[in-house]
């Protein structure tokens, strides 16, 4: 009889993760190692009070993790990224109230739990899983750390030290699992950008949300043991502002392309121009068409036209900075907002070299197609770009999309392939005598 294969991802030799470099291999298995370390270190026999805290805590979790799940399915339907991981309200309760061993025990069960109901339906790898256990050991134990350094939980109101050392238990918490995650990404990539290495601010957000409760439910469960079921409709309300945030983000983004999408660009683009025009800085919007796209579908089918879309958006987003805003405007026209340029002609000659530098990465660009009649590369691919200064061309995002969009059109006529500026005609200075 055959052997049962392993499910997906349990095979070592197949783990994406000996694919990257060297240095964030090391990263990960020193992690782990001083996770299973630091519970060696701290083994000890613990009291039946302790141990039934923590099966308490535990069941806590199982609880939260099962109710979520039905709100988190929707969200799976509605949007690719994955679960939105609350159990930090558990585990740091754990942090806080159990010595470090007993706590790494049920950080494991709450993560083997969750691997079980969310992570491996979602199909993540599980070495990226077993890293995810270890940070939260480590950030727990620094946790507990800081708590116990400050005297232990508040006691009553008089007990500054005890607050205060709450508070910074959590921001230990915090900056030990972002260290750690944000380690790897930098590692591995070359310059992945603030965003990608720390996080959004609002998930941020969220996580400390999330750590307050467990602080909270933690000092509860000192006084009376049974309040702290009340933590959990506040987390599952929390489960359903993260679904809302997300839906949104959903209906901001562009499937084909993963750019913003109109609405989205224009909504996130105002916002960003009034930060600009609060520090009075030149701004710049670009209109871009791929010029004859239609001759794309017709020669290779709508599909490898949605691969060269695809192929394009990838390109924009490379060749401009973290803080441009790069969406597809509609077919095969795309803006992106250069915000915070240097005012006067400076900015006009930064407008102009950055849409020169995306109009040659279009121009460059070879994209893999699989079509009907077999693999081909595309190439030979163009695109006509339109530029306008914003406050000097046009006062407001509406004025200056028209006026870059009159520009797009004259680089149209003018042959395509092209960038075409809108603003003053540059007279040469008259030459002075002499
Ligand atoms: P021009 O240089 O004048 O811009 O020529 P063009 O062919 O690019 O412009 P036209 O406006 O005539 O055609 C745009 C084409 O873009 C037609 C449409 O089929 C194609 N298009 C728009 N949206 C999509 C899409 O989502 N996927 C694919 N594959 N094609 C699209
Ligand atoms: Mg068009
Ligand atoms: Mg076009």
């Amino acid at each position: 009889m055959d052997e049962p294969s392993p499910p997906a991802g349990w095979d070592p030799a197949s783990w994406e993760l000996w694919r990257r470099p060297a240095r964030a291999v090391g990263l990960v298995l020193v992690v782990e190692v001083a996770a299973v370390a630091l519970v060696a270190a701290h083994l000890a026999v613990p009291t039946p009070e302790a141990v039934a805290l923590a099966a308490f805590l535990t069941l806590l979790s199982v609880v939260h993790t099962e109710l979520a799940t039905g709100i988190e399915r929707i969200r799976r339907r509605a949007a690719q990224t994955s679960y939105f991981d609350l159990s930090s309200v558990w585990t740091f309760a754990a942090a806080l109230l159990l010595p470090p061993a007993l706590a790494a025990a049920v950080i494991a069960v709450v993560y083997l739990h969750l691997w079980q109901r969310v992570w491996r339906p979602a199909k993540v790898p599980v070495h990226r899983h077993v890293y995810t256990t270890a940070t939260v050991v480590l950030a727990a134990a620094a946790a507990h750390g800081v708590v116990t350094a400050a005297g232990g939980l508040p006691s009553g109101p008089e007990d500054v030290a005890g607050v205060a050392g709450m508070a910074a238990a959590v921001l230990a918490y915090v900056v030990v699992n972002t260290l750690l995650v944000a380690g790897v990404i930098a590692l591995t990539h070359e310059w992945p950008g603030v965003r990608e290495l720390v996080g959004r601010w609002d998930d941020n957000a969220l996580e400390v949300a999330t750590l307050c409760m467990g602080g909270l439910a933690a000092v509860t469960i000192g006084a009376t043991p049974w309040l702290v079921a009340l933590v959990l409709p506040p987390i599952l309300v929390l489960h359903r502002a993260v679904l809302v945030r997300h839906l949104e983000e959903v209906a901001s983004t562009d499937a084909k392309t993963g750019l913003l999408n109109s609405a989205g660009w224009q909504a996130e683009a105002t916002r960003t121009l009034r930060r600009t025009q609060r520090v009075r800085a030149t701004a710049a919007v670009l209109i871009l068409d791929l010029d004859h796209f239609k001759l794309v579908n017709d020669a290779h089918g709508h599909l490898a036209g949605d691969d060269v879309l695809a192929a394009v958006a990838a390109e924009l987003r490379a060749g401009v900075r973290e803080q441009d805003l790069v969406g597809r405007f509609g077919g095969e026209e795309f803006v992106v907002l250069l915000p915070e340029l240097p005012p006067g002609p400076l900015g006009r000659a930064e407008m102009r070299a950055v849409a020169e530098r995306l109009r040659r990465l279009v121009a460059e660009l070879d994209v893999p197609v699989c079509t009907p009649d077999g693999n081909l590369t595309i190439s030979g691919l163009s695109v006509s770009i339109g530029g306008a200064a914003i406050p000097v061309d046009g006062a407001t995002l509406e004025q200056a999309l028209k006026v870059a969009d009159a520009s797009l059109y004259a680089a149209k006529r003018s042959g395509r392939n092209l960038v075409r500026i809108a603003g003053p005609v540059q007279i040469p200075a008259p030459r002075t005598a002499g």
